[in-house]
């Protein structure tokens, strides 16, 4: 699937329709693109539309951020590996336990860091930025 978005609010819109499909399930959804691109747009749409209140700021420095999802009893994770520098530091951020609890739900911006993961992902978002508020979003 591929969408044309023309500003950050359609882009959350976007997102806000991909979080349906995770209403009642969990799984891996990974976010590439370059810095700017609207990956962390992209989950503020996608947790607000399940009812997550307060403001969703990027994980960059502290990696992982967790918010409790509204009327169920489980997380969506908000997973910024950019500075990741070094595979090793992977067992500090206890990635591994948080990819066995499948009912969550796990946002990654660049997923590229952990090599080749495609196996656990349940879906794909590559966001191109086109112009100033011109993105492409494709949807694997
Ligand atoms: P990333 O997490 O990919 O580095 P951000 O989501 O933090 O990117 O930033 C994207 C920036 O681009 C935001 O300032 C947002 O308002 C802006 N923007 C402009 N047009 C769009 C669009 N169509 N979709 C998403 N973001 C957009
Ligand atoms: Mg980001």
């Amino acid at each position: 699937m591929q969408y044309q978005t023309k500003s950050a609010e359609e882009t959350k819109k976007v997102a806000a329709k991909i979080a349906q499909n995770f209403r009642n399930r969990g799984g891996i959804i990974t976010l590439s693109g370059d810095l700017g691109a609207g990956k962390t747009t992209f989950v503020q749409g996608f947790a607000k539309a399940l009812g997550i209140r307060g403001k969703i700021i990027s994980p960059t420095f502290i990696i992982t951020r967790q918010y409790p999802i509204p009327n169920s009893n489980r997380l969506l994770y908000h997973i910024d590996l950019y500075r990741l520098e070094q595979l090793q530091e992977l067992e500090s951020l206890g990635l591994s336990e948080i990819f066995q609890n499948l009912e969550n739900i796990i946002l990654m911006e660049w997923p590229e860091r952990l090599g080749n993961i495609t196996s656990l992902v349940s879906v794909q978002i590559k966001i191109k930025l086109v112009t100033k508020n011109h993105r492409i979003i494709d949807i694997v």
